[in-house]
């Protein structure tokens, strides 16, 4: 069975009563576009980082294709990551920043001057291979964030509010950028936001999140646009 499945999942931080998430369960299609919203506090990092295998689950399981992973560390779920911070490196170039991830997996030099070439094309920062992350803007910033978590072809690219550092203007421009993205690639994308217009313009589904549960999940047009 292909796609992320979480089932019945919790987590409970320790030192804290109240479960930060409490007995979710979503099942992801592969390739969709699925977003996570809900208003700060409402447990969208906490399932994020349970994903990613930065944090632990205290209950349930996590699926990918069929294979628990919940018990696996990050590097083996073969998912890409990018949050509201960029942190790249900033004393490598743009294409060193990129190429990081396929030199860890032992990728050959031909072919990883060809796989950045062609993912810095992705994000449209084809001229910018050789300037230092401190010598861009923020949405350029982030973009070369996106390259970097989606160059080894990850089975899942995670975003967490990747657009909540940026104004409006940029903000508008990188939602196109990840929307095309996304169409492009045909991965699977997991999306945070506590912005509403953000979740309706992108998602194929957005779960809906309060208080460590999901109260709703559909379609945007399901959720919101019902006569
Ligand atoms: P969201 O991403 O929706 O803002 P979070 O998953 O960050 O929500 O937080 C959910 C709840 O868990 C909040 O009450 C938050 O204070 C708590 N929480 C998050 N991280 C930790 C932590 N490391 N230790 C203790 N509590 C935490
Ligand atoms: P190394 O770490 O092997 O000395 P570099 O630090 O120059 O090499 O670059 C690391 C990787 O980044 C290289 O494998 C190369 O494929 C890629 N790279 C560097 N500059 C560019 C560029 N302008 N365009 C595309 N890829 C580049």
């Amino acid at each position: 069975s292909r796609g992320i499945r979480i089932k019945g999942v919790s987590k409970v931080y320790s030192g804290t009563a109240r479960p930060a998430v409490d007995d979710v369960s979503l099942d992801i299609a592969d390739g969709e576009f699925m977003t996570l919203l809900g208003p700060s506090g409402s447990g969208k990092t906490t399932i994020l980082s349970m994903l990613a295998g930065f944090v632990s689950v205290s209950a349930g399981s996590i699926e990918i294709d069929g294979r628990e992973v919940s018990r696996l560390k990050p590097h083996k779920r073969d998912l890409g990551v990018v949050f509201q911070q960029y942190a790249l490196f900033p004393h490598m170039s743009v294409a060193r920043n990129v190429a990081f991830p396929l030199q860890q997996r032992k990728m050959s030099k031909p072919d990883i001057a060809a796989k950045v070439a062609e993912t810095l094309e992705l994000v449209h920062l084809g001229d910018y291979a050789d300037r230092l992350p401190g010598q861009l803007s923020g949405g350029q910033q982030q973009r070369v964030a996106l390259a970097r978590a989606v160059v080894y072809e990850p089975r899942a690219l995670l975003m967490d509010e990747p657009l909540g550092a940026l104004d409006r203007k940029l903000r508008d421009q990188l939602q196109r950028e990840i929307a095309r993205m996304h169409r492009e690639l045909g991965m699977t994308f997991i999306f945070v936001t506590h912005d509403q217009h953000e979740a309706l313009t992108l998602s194929d589904r957005i779960a809906v999140f309060n208080e460590g549960r999901i109260e709703q999940v559909g379609a945007p047009a399901e959720l919101y646009e019902r006569p």
